[in-house]
């Protein structure tokens, strides 16, 4: 009887350890946290922020690049495939050879009720000049009351995914939001000390549209959006006139852009360039700019100083 009772004994014990075993199995492959895709670097920050440990993100276009233009990798479109919940900016941002719609319809995630999220829902649209069709400008971001919107969008789209979580990302999402209030009235302060008819920014692509609206500024570019036919020589006699006409003192560059148009016209019109800003990308981890408050940061101190010299 004793000897039956142990080997009962054991064999309960040695049951357990193997369902421990393989709950600890499962548990590798499935971590609990809510798969989600962002489409680039400032939506995946934005996002993070909200989703705090609760997410594990995967973004696509990477650090750097320019989100208008995208190839997903086999590893894009498995992540995007088995993703709980896909955010992205719209506004005609990913757009470019569709590639953004295209990976939906091959990831399965082009359902009417597929969890795929538009950060830039409820912002007020501003639009192209140039290309006549009305087609929507995609860089809402650079003026941080929007930021605050996608912060909101973010969160209703973890919500709606997460409910049991809910508490969690409304909490997040509120002292995130204090943030960015804070800084945006930062930068309205800040930009006050401009002269008015100072405050004209010219950049390589045509980003600032927004960010011009919320801080007082004139936005001038090379060209308007990017896409083919950047920094063509008709292009740049255009942005030359203009600085020369409106005797613009500094000139910027983006860093998710190729500098050598800019510096045609920096040494064309012996305005310099005085720094780099950020629009449709992050900094490296570790680097100024490496989040979407310190990339606003280093925009507002770098176009202040810049215009201020
Ligand atoms: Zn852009």
């Amino acid at each position: 009887m004793k000897h039956y009772l142990k080997f009962i004994t054991i064999f309960i014990v040695g049951l357990f350890l193997l369902g421990a075993c393989g709950k600890g199995k499962t548990s590798e492959e499935d971590n609990g946290k809510v798969k989600v895709v962002t489409t680039y670097s400032i939506v995946y920050d934005i996002v993070k922020n909200i989703g705090g440990d609760l997410v594990e993100i995967h973004s696509l276009a990477p650090i750097g690049s320019n989100p208008h233009e995208y190839d997903p990798l086999p590893e894009d479109i498995k992540k995007t495939t088995d993703a709980d919940a896909v955010f992205y900016n719209g506004l005609n941002l990913e757009a470019g050879n569709s590639w953004f719609d295209k990976l939906m319809e091959t990831a399965n995630k082009n359902g009417k009720d597929a969890p795929v999220f538009l950060m830039s829902k409820g912002v007020d649209v501003k639009y192209l000049t140039t290309k006549g069709q009305g087609e929507e400008d995609p860089h809402a971001w650079l003026d941080i009351r929007n930021g605050i919107k996608y912060a909101e969008n973010a969160r209703d789209g973890l919500i709606k995914v997460d409910p049991d979580n809910a508490d969690i990302y409304k909490e997040n999402a509120e002292k995130y939001i204090a943030k960015l209030q804070k800084l945006h009235d930062n930068a309205v302060t800040q930009f006050e000390e401009i002269p008015v008819e100072e405050r004209v920014l010219v950049t390589s692509e045509g980003a600032f549209k927004y960010f011009s609206d919320a801080y007082g500024f004139t936005a001038e570019y090379i060209w308007e959006i990017n896409q083919e036919n950047q920094g063509t020589p008709q292009q740049i006699t255009r942005i030359i006139d203009i600085i020369k006409k409106k005797q613009i003192k500094g000139l910027f560059v983006e860093t998710s852009i190729d500098p050598r148009s800019m510096e045609a016209v920096s040494s064309e019109t012996n305005v310099p360039i005085m720094g780099k800003v950020f629009t449709d990308s992050l900094a490296e981890p570790g680097e100024d700019g490496d989040t979407y408050i310190s990339m606003m940061e280093w925009n507002i101190k770098t176009i202040k100083e810049g215009l201020l010299k």
